[in-house]
């Protein structure tokens, strides 16, 4: 993969595998639930690791900004440039925030647990690829270098695919507006 090598891809075949009761992970026929459960879980994972990630780029931008000079100032000494890392910033406050609510949500158990993880890793994931391209496009030529481009940019682009595409995050918090109104 380019980015994300900690999470290796395999193929994983399942033939005759039969579970004694004994080794079920919850009640028989509580399986949907739990699988249920552990996706918003997942789904919010994405979104924590995304306040985690942006505050890291946040920290090495606002580091290189102020060591890298250009016309005799340092970069970060221009307001274009400015306006990038307070982008950054504010996305990153808007990620963190979502996550915090989202995580109330459910650990509460609340009904809109599923809406909201879908929120804040659909928010999140996108918000990443945002701040990432700032982030390569504030080191210039040296942004768009290997493996420094790959290592950033991969990442952040996977993150939009793993754990259920934006795609199907919009889906799913429009379905979850239907079952709203039809409650
Ligand atoms: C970094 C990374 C880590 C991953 N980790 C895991 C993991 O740990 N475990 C695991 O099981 N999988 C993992 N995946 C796989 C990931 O879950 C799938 O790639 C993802 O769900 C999309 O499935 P697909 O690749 O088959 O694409 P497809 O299903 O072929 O989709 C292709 C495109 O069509 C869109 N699309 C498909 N169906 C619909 C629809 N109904 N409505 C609207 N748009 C649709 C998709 O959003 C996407 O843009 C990982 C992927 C990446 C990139």
């Amino acid at each position: 993969m380019l980015g994300n090598n900690s999470s290796p891809t395999g193929v994983i075949h399942l033939e005759n595998v039969s579970i004694p009761s004994t080794s079920t992970i919850g009640a028989v026929g509580a399986g949907n639930r739990i699988s249920y459960d552990m996706i918003n879980f997942d789904r919010l994972l994405y979104a924590v690791f995304s306040t985690g990630a942006s505050k890291k780029l946040i920290h090495d931008a606002m580091k290189y900004a102020n060591e890298r000079r250009s016309f005799n100032k340092p970069i970060g000494d221009n307001q274009y440039v400015q306006d990038m890392i307070v982008s950054m910033k504010v996305q990153h406050e808007l990620i963190k925030s979502i996550s915090h609510t989202a995580f109330t949500h459910l650990n509460s158990g609340s009904q809109e647990t599923a809406s909201l993880c879908s929120i804040a890793k659909l928010h999140s994931t996108e918000a990443m690829c945002k701040i990432t391209q700032d982030f390569v496009q504030l080191h210039g030529h040296y942004g768009y270098s290997t493996p420094f481009l790959f290592e950033h940019v991969g990442d952040a682009l996977g993150l939009k695919l793993a754990g259920g595409t934006s795609e199907i995050q919009k889906m799913n918090i429009y379905n979850q507006l239907l079952k709203e109104m039809s409650a």
